[in-house]
Parts: C-alpha cells; sequence; structure tokens
C-alpha cells in the first residue's frame, strides 16, 4: 500500500467511499468499549484474590517494632511498609512517608500545601504574583488537573524518547523565579511509555532554579511495571543525585501500589529529603490522626519484600504484555506503510501514544466515540486540554479484554485511516 500523501484525487476519494462503508458496517455492530483509562482488567484484579482474602489474625497486628496497627500511631508509616516503598524506588526508608490509598491525592496536597503555607519556609505560592509549572508534553491529564485548579500557569515542554527537552527545562528553571515546578512520569512516561535517560536525571539534578522553592514532582508511577523480564528501562534513582549535585531538597518523588494491588485501595507514598520530610510531617500532624496502618501491613505481609512483589509485577506483565502486543500488531500491519500515523512501542506502564495527522486527533476520538469505542479525549493529554497540533490521541490497552481491544484497534485504524483521508482531500481543495 502507497503512502497515503502520494495518492492522487481520484484514489482518495475512492478509498474514502469504501472506508466510509467499512466504518458504517462497523456502527452497525453496536460496540461498547472502553480504551480510555489505565485500568487494570478484571483478570488483573482477580490475581489479587489471595490478598483480598487474607485476614489479619489478632495475632499478626502487630509492626516489627511492636506497635499495635489496629490503634493510632505512626503517622509517617510502619517502618516494614516504608522499606517495601522505599525498595521500589531504591532508596533509603528514612526518606519515605507512607500515605493513604492514593498517590494523586498527595501530588494534590503537596501543590495546596506549597500554595498555602510555603515551601521550607519560603513565601508561599498563593501570595505570590504568578506561579508556572512546566508540564512534559504529551503528559498525564490529572497532573494538569491539579495545577489548573490552582490557577498555576502551565508552559508545554516537548517530550523526546530520552524525557523532557532539557535545553527548555534549564533555560525556564535558571532564568524565571515564578517556574516553581515541574510534573515527571520519569519511567514509563504517561502516555508515551518513554523512560527518561540517565543525562536527563543527571540534568535536572544539576538544575540551578532561580526559585529556592522550585521543585520536581516526580511521579514514579510505574516504576516496576515492566512488561518483559528479559527487556525493561533503567531510571536513574534521583534523590540520591540530586544530593550529589548539591540540591538535597529539589525534589519530591511519589508513587503507590495502585496497579500492583487495587486502584483506590493500594498504598501510597512520598520520597524527599530529610528537610522536606520534616515539613511534610509537621502539616500531616495537623491534617491527620494517620492512614490505614492495616493496609500497609496487608501489603508487606502479602509480598514479604520487592522481590515478592516483583515477582508479582509479572503476572501482571503476562497478562497485559499480550494487549500491547496485539495494539502494536494491528497498528502496524494496517498503518504502517501509510504514513499518517506514529505510536510509541514501550516496555513497561500502561499506555501507548499516538500521533496523528496533524488536525486529526479530535476527529478521530469522535469518530470512535460515535461507533462505540471510548478513548482519551484528544487533547487531554496537554495543559489546558489543549494540543496545539491535534495529533496525540492515548491509547489505554489494560482494561478491555484481548478480544474486545482487538475490535477496538480495528475500529481505532479505520477512523484514522478515513480522517487522514479527509483531511487530505480537504487539503487539496484549499
Ligand atoms: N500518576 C500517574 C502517572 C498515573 O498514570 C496514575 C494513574 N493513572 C496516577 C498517578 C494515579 O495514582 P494513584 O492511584 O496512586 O492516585
Amino acid at each position: 500500500m502507497k503512502a497515503y500523501k502520494e495518492l492522487g484525487k481520484e484514489e482518495l476519494l475512492a478509498l474514502r467511499e469504501d472506508l466510509n462503508k467499512q466504518y458504517e458496517e462497523a456502527k452497525a455492530k453496536g460496540l461498547k468499549l472502553d480504551m480510555s483509562r489505565g485500568k487494570p482488567s478484571s483478570a488483573q484484579l482477580d490475581m489479587e484474590k489471595d490478598f483480598l482474602g487474607m485476614v489479619i489474625s489478632d495475632a499478626d497486628v502487630t509492626t516489627e517494632t511492636g506497635v499495635d496497627c489496629r490503634n493510632y500511631g505512626l503517622l509517617d508509616g510502619i517502618p516494614e511498609a516504608k522499606k517495601l516503598l522505599a525498595d521500589m524506588l531504591g532508596v533509603s526508608p528514612d526518606n519515605v512517608i507512607v500515605f493513604g490509598n492514593s498517590s494523586l491525592s498527595v501530588m494534590y496536597d503537596t501543590v495546596a500545601r506549597s500554595m498555602v503555607l510555603g515551601v521550607l519556609g519560603n513565601t508561599p505560592w498563593c501570595k505570590l504574583d504568578k506561579v508556572k509549572f512546566l508540564c512534559p508534553v504529551p503528559g498525564y491529564d490529572r497532573h494538569f488537573a491539579i495545577t489548573e485548579q490552582f490557577g498555576i500557569e502551565m508552559i508545554n515542554i516537548p517530550m523526546s524518547e530520552n524525557g523532557p527537552d532539557m535545553d527548555l527545562v534549564e533555560k525556564y528553571v535558571e532564568e524565571d523565579p515564578a517556574v516553581k515546578g515541574i510534573w515527571c512520569v520519569p519511567k514509563y512516561s504517561n502516555p508515551q511509555g518513554y523512560t527518561y535517560s540517565n543525562e536527563t536525571v543527571k540534568r535536572f539534578a544539576a538544575l540551578r532554579p532561580a526559585a529556592e522553592d522550585f521543585r520536581i514532582f516526580w511521579d514514579n508511577a510505574y516504576a516496576i511495571h515492566d512488561l518483559y523480564e528479559d527487556k525493561s528501562d533503567d531510571l536513574l534513582e534521583i534523590l540520591s543525585e540530586c544530593e550529589k549535585a548539591g540540591n538535597p531538597d529539589m525534589v519530591y518523588e511519589f508513587c503507590s501500589t495502585s496497579k500492583v494491588t487495587f486502584p483506590g485501595a493500594g498504598i501510597a507514598g512520598i520520597v524527599a529529603s530529610a528537610a522536606n520530610i520534616a515539613q511534610i510531617k509537621a502539616v500531616m500532624t495537623i491534617q491527620t490522626i494517620g492512614y490505614d496502618k492495616l493496609n500497609q501491613l496487608r501489603h508487606v505481609k502479602y509480598f514479604k519484600n520487592i522481590e515478592g512483589m516483583r515477582a508479582h509485577m509479572m503476572k501482571h506483565a503476562q497478562i497485559i504484555r499480550p494487549k500491547f502486543e496485539a495494539i502494536e500488531n494491528v497498528l502496524s500491519e494496517e498503518l504502517g506503510e501509510l504514513k499518517i500515523g506514529s505510536w510509541t512501542k514501550p516496555v513497561g506502564g500502561y499506555f501507548i501514544s499516538f500521533d496523528a495527522m496533524e488536525g486529526c486527533a479530535k476527529e478521530i476520538v469522535q469518530k470512535c466515540k460515535e461507533a462505540g469505542v471510548v478513548l482519551t479525549g484528544a487533547g487531554a493529554t496537554f495543559p489546558y486540554k489543549k494540543d496545539p497540533q491535534d495529533s496525540n490521541i492515548r491509547i489505554a490497552p489494560t482494561y478491555p479484554s484481548e478480544e474486545e481491544l482487538r475490535v477496538a484497534t480495528d475500529l481505532f485504524v479505520l477512523c484514522v485511516k478515513l480522517v487522514s483521508v479527509e483531511k487530505l482531500l480537504k487539503s487539496m481543495e484549499a
């Protein structure tokens, strides 16, 4: 098959007619499929039966230090849960606080605390005329929603396979004191599945921010979410890199077990320097009496240690991997030679990122929706939901079954073809 751009008008018109026919047939099937959010499938959730059924016996409710998890105490988490999260991220348990069931709420609180109370004695951000955040794009819509809600101005930073454009990051961070933060998903990024290179991490650690209270928001949501045993990405540990570079306080790292055990019922954590941890704990003392230590204990008893957790992640991988591969196969078979889109081939995480021809993403997502396949809204991967190229679409392969996924991907490629042909025809008329 020739690249679509090489086709003449007559060929394109004939192609459109054929694709339209296929589309109407697909629509008549009355599909009802959802590829919009990065949710585990029920097969993955069913794997956790033992976890759910695990009743912690009365004799079993104390931490290794003898604290009764049924009672108040240990505001910053039980020691063995700190160790589990620390091992997940390659840091010391002293740098960890264990929170409740969602890392997103920890990120929200971190921005809110900085707004209202300030960062380590600096002026609260809400008292400043302007606060800006850098946003590597495409990125995670819920990050952008937080900064948007607080009226923080968001600046797009293009991503590459190695991470954000560091020349731009350095320029903004080192020249503009209103730049207070950057959202990062450094491993298996949402949505591209890219992992920041060692050089990128080192350049982050070596930043010389114009603002003393500039912080890197390092959302390591997919730290152990490899798809393959024999090929995985490695991410340099940033806290120690920042320390080495003389910037110990510059990073807040976030994580959770939402996609290890249960979304919404896992444990979340923050990793930071001693000074940052002390400030966060001081605020927590006012904010809460403590989080669910029984859930923390349940996680530790279920996995035992990081090796147990990693082995468990390979079981997830067995379920998820074929789905990623099925999508990759359909995309490369159907679109490989047409030159109307490109996509990422991650070896971990929860997403594939697809870039359509400029000006086509919204229409593709709309057409899929009309035929019963829901995708993440076009634009959602950019601040203010505005993709300047209207080209990026996030594909979330995990939730549908393999069979459903094939049907959904077939429809997706059909819509990509149809919208691209229409776009090319329009550009001929113009
Ligand atoms: N960060 C990223 C990058 C995510 O993709 C997600 C889930 N989609 C989250 C955070 C949410 O994590 P949690 O369930 O711990 O709030």
